[in-house]
């Protein structure tokens, strides 16, 4: 069957009886997300120097002043609407923004002389053209700080694209972050960044068209722009709730949220302007406590917490909030009540999905019998465009509980292929199971369906039968998701068994994240790709002596494990290298030549050259094209 197929029947029905219970008549963020509109950019496209679009900004104009096709969840493609509306706006006077540019979106505040920018974007490439809109407005005005609400690439990789490394040296700018930044900016990509990325393809829809049968949009913002995505490390380090800055004369309060929408996270006030920026603790979406590119899971309990701290620090006092993914809510009462129906559904997720464990239902039951308080249902921002209810309650289920649900049948199973191939021969063999397939979806009952084609697929990914029957019902499962994600997802599984695997479609982390990298995050990286197998007859101890850090680290290779220490002195016998950080990085990544450093003593040796060869040869490559749909 071909790709782009239309809504069955079923779909169709499920889809209006989802629309019939949504609060339609609500229109107010649709003024919102129009309000204090400054101007558009008359350039609509968004290029690299050589030429290359990294962003579109009419890419979804298909979205625009339509109804939603049958091939599309409205809740969803509404969402999409709200999210394509871009330009500058003006929050009050002297806080703008720029949205539709990004996943994410910049905001900007004007001081005595200059500005404030909060969140560069992704890329350095949509940074500088937003922010090129907003001087195109507004006037040049030097940047006097940089903040980073928080650790996700979103709110930090565009910065190059606003300010350089030599202003910063320079001390003309500060660059904010809350504590912890660096350490998790980079952590969450040294250990599974290759699994991630290849899984963030699904979630995003990257390889995706963009159309009423294809993606529509993320919910949290339409998709990430393709540019390069750059890092300048903070220069100060925001460590406490109740630390406060003047900067150009605005004054800022902040109030420090760790392990809530990221491991290093904050809000914080402008009291002169009664704004008040949540970073990504709150927006116009349910937001993930485990997003499904994978990633440790989050703590709804502190996430629910802070945002009471919140209230408590700034309700009596607020005129407006805003963050750091889509519009902002304007007026005490209802930045207040949007504030704590967050909090609410977050703690009301995490509190009934514990009540429910302590009767002793598992995850996948929870997921199916939580049930969202119809006032928390009745506004959208609570909806899961980006984040859903069935996998936050599963990851809350996993944070405490673990991938185990205590029923010693599932303690060990058959690994997929070999279950694939058992449950294929007792449904009768491939014909009488492709029979249940086929039944199943003539019901409707897209789930079962796919979880039979999963089997048949799994049994043999050569039958093009079995993979169009288990594409269409991933399709329709996607046509139907009021969640962006799981929609993009369930489209690119789709994709993928008509078309072929469609890998890693966005880059790998770029020269200034392997750049920010410390010593011991680049030993760990080494540790995650020793083959060990292979290595556990080895025994390697070398000595690495970090000039800039004035550090001595001794690496131990034994049992396969590879492990790393600092030490004061060199131990005897012991190979010992001589480089700086920068250039351990290039040796690992690739852009350093071992013998050519060696000749020219970029890289000092004080023992046996060939013992690099020997770690070098025991390294494995990681696979950024795996599998995903089919074995
Ligand atoms: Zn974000």
């Amino acid at each position: 069957m071909a790709a782009h197929s239309s809504a069955t029947k079923v779909t169709r029905r499920n889809i209006e009886v989802m629309a019939a219970a949504l609060p339609v008549d609500d229109r107010q963020d649709f003024d919102d997300a129009g309000r204090g509109l400054v101007g558009r950019a008359e350039e609509r496209q968004v290029r690299t120097d050589d030429g290359r679009v990294v962003w579109d900004l009419d890419a979804y104009d298909f979205l625009r002043d339509t109804v939603a096709r049958d091939t599309a969840n409205p809740s969803l493609w509404r969402q999409g609407q709200l999210l394509v509306e871009d330009g500058l706006f003006e929050v009050v006077p002297g806080i703008y923004q720029v949205r539709g540019y990004d996943l994410s979106i910049m905001s900007i505040i004007e001081g005595e002389s200059g500005v404030i920018v909060i969140d560069p974007l992704v890329t350095k490439e949509t940074a500088r053209a937003a922010f090129s809109l907003y001087t195109a407005h507004r006037g040049e005005r030097p940047v006097r700080a940089m903040i980073y609400t928080h650790s996700h690439i979103d709110h930090f990789g565009g910065v190059k694209g606003i300010i350089t490394e030599e202003q910063v040296a320079a001390g003309d700018l500060q660059v904010i972050a809350p504590q912890g930044f660096m350490h998790h900016a980079i952590a969450e990509n040294v250990f599974a960044g290759t699994a991630m990325a290849r899984r963030a393809g699904y979630m995003f829809g990257a390889a995706l068209e963009r159309g009423p049968t294809g993606q529509i949009g993320t919910g949290l913002g339409q998709t990430t722009s393709t540019g390069e995505t750059t890092l300048i490390p903070p220069t100060v380090d925001i460590t406490h709730t109740g630390q406060t800055l003047t900067i150009d004369g605005v004054e800022i309060a902040f109030q420090l949220t760790p392990g809530t929408e990221a491991p290093a996270e904050m809000n914080f006030y402008f009291p002169q302007h009664r704004a008040l920026c949540t970073a990504e603790n709150t927006s116009h979406t349910l937001h993930n406590i485990l997003t499904i590119r994978g990633a440790v899971v989050r703590d709804a309990h502190a996430w629910a917490h802070y945002l009471t701290e919140t209230l408590d620090l700034w309700e009596a006092e607020l005129e407006v909030v805003f963050a750091s993914h889509h519009w902002p809510t304007w007026g005490r009462e209802r930045a207040v009540e949007f504030l704590a129906m967050q909090r609410d559904m977050y703690l009301y997720l995490h509190d009934q999905t514990l009540r429910l464990i302590n009767q002793g239902y598992t995850g996948a039951e929870i997921a199916e019998m939580i049930e969202v308080p119809p006032t928390l249902e009745q506004q959208w921002h609570t909806h899961g465009y980006y984040g859903s209810v069935s996998h936050n309650v599963k990851a809350i289920y996993q944070r405490y509980m673990g991938w185990y649900d205590a029923n010693p049948a599932n303690l060990w199973p058959h690994p997929p292929e070999i279950l694939a191939v058992r449950y294929v021969d007792a449904m009768g063999g491939r014909d009488a199971a492709l029979a249940v397939a086929r039944r199943a979806w003539d019901e409707g009952d897209y789930r079962w369906c796919a979880e039979v084609g999963k089997h048949l697929v799994f049994a043999d990914d050569a039958d093009t039968e079995a993979r169009s029957v288990l594409a269409d019902a991933l399709e329709q499962l996607g046509f139907g998701a009021e969640n962006g994600t799981w929609r993009n997802a369930y489209l690119a599984g789709a994709t993928e068994l008509r078309m072929g695997n469609f890998g890693t479609p966005a880059t790998a982390a770029s020269a200034d994240l392997l750049g920010a990298l410390t010593v011991a995050q680049v030993f760990d990286s080494i540790a995650i790709r020793i083959d060990g197998p292979r290595a556990w007859d080895e025994h390697l101890r070398i000595a690495w002596r970090i000039t800039d850090e004035d550090t001595t680290y001794l690496t131990e290779l034994r049992n396969g494990a590879f492990n790393h220490r600092v030490v004061t002195a060199t131990p005897e016998s012991v190979s010992a290298f001589t480089l700086t950080r920068r250039t351990l990085i290039g040796l690992v990544t690739g852009t350093v030549d071992v013998s050519a450093a060696l000749r020219d003593g970029t890289v000092g040796l004080n023992g046996d050259p060939a013992i690099l060869d020997r770690l070098v040869a025991l390294l494995a490559p990681v696979d950024p094209d795996f599998n995903i749909v089919t074995p």
